[in-house]
C-alpha cells in the first residue's frame, strides 16, 4: 500500500536520539506529544510534520473545531509558525477526509476531541499511517484530559514535554488557570493560564481570589487519584 509509514525509517525524537522503527510493511504507528500549556507541543508537532514534508510524504493535519483562537485554516504555535489544517467537528469526520495516499496525519489540540478519537487513530495506524497526536495531557484541575490518557496507552511513542513553572522556575507539568471560570474547556493563553510545577500548582486558585468556586464537574478527590502500586 502506498503511504506505508513504517517501512524502516529513522524517527527523530528529541534529546538528539534517533529511533529506528521497522514494524513490518503494513504497519503504521501512533505518536503522542503531550504536556501542559506553553510546553511547545504544537511546535514539536509542526517540527515532525515539516520533516515529513521534506521527506516528500503526504501529510494531512486536523484540529477540533472548538479551537478558534487564531484561525480556522491553520494550526498556529505560540511563536507564530503556521501549518494549513482542516477543522473537524467530531473525530469520526477525520476518517472521511483522509485519502488513501495520505502517509502522515497530524492532530492538534487532541484533548478537545471525543473519546472515539482513539479508535480513529488506531484504524489509521492499522492502515499503515503515521499518526502524530498533540494535546494537553491534563486539564486545569490536573485531571487526565479527554481521549489523551487512552491515546497515550495505545501509542507506540509518548513524549511528555515540560514547560517552565512561572512561580519557581522549575519544570512545569501542570496548566494553572488564573481565573475562577470552572468549565473544563476555557480557551485562552497567557491571559488565563500559566505553567506550574506540581508543588506550585493550585486548582483552587479561584477561591483565593475571593470569588465563589462552583465547579460544574466533579473535582478530583483523594480517592479518584490512582495511588502508586507498590510491591
Ligand atoms: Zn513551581
Amino acid at each position: 500500500m502506498e503511504g506505508n509509514a513504517a517501512d524502516g525509517r529513522l524517527l527523530e525524537i528529541p534529546q538528539g536520539e534517533l529511533m529506528f522503527i521497522n514494524q513490518g510493511r503494513h504497519s503504521g504507528w501512533i505518536e503522542v506529544v503531550c504536556g501542559p500549556m506553553f510546553s511547545g507541543k504544537t511546535e514539536e508537532l509542526i517540527r515532525r510534520l515539516r520533516l515529513s514534508l521534506i521527506a516528500k510524504q503526504k501529510v494531512r493535519i486536523f484540529k477540533p473545531m472548538t479551537d478558534n483562537r487564531y484561525s480556522e485554516e491553520h494550526i498556529v504555535s505560540h511563536d507564530d509558525q503556521k501549518f494549513v489544517c482542516t477543522p473537524v467537528a467530531v473525530s469520526k469526520d477525520i476518517m472521511g477526509k483522509v485519502k488513501d495516499h495520505t502517509q502522515v496525519i497530524g492532530i492538534d489540540e487532541a484533548q478537545f476531541f471525543d473519546e472515539k478519537l482513539v479508535d480513529v487513530c488506531q484504524t489509521l495506524a492499522n492502515r499503515g499511517m503515521r499518526v502524530i497526536v498533540a494535546g494537553l495531557d491534563q486539564d486545569y484541575l490536573g485531571v487526565p484530559f479527554g481521549p489523551m490518557p487512552n491515546l497515550m496507552a495505545v501509542a507506540e511513542s509518548v513524549l511528555k514535554l515540560k514547560a517552565i513553572c512561572m512561580v519557581c522556575g522549575g519544570l512545569a507539568s501542570k496548566s494553572q488557570r488564573l481565573t475562577n471560570e470552572n468549565a473544563q474547556v476555557v480557551i485562552g493563553a497567557k491571559d488565563r493560564y500559566e505553567a506550574r510545577c506540581r508543588a506550585c500548582f493550585d486548582p483552587d486558585l479561584g477561591n483565593e481570589n475571593g470569588l465563589p468556586f462552583e465547579p460544574d464537574r466533579q473535582k478530583p478527590t483523594r480517592q479518584d487519584i490512582p495511588r502508586q502500586i507498590s510491591g
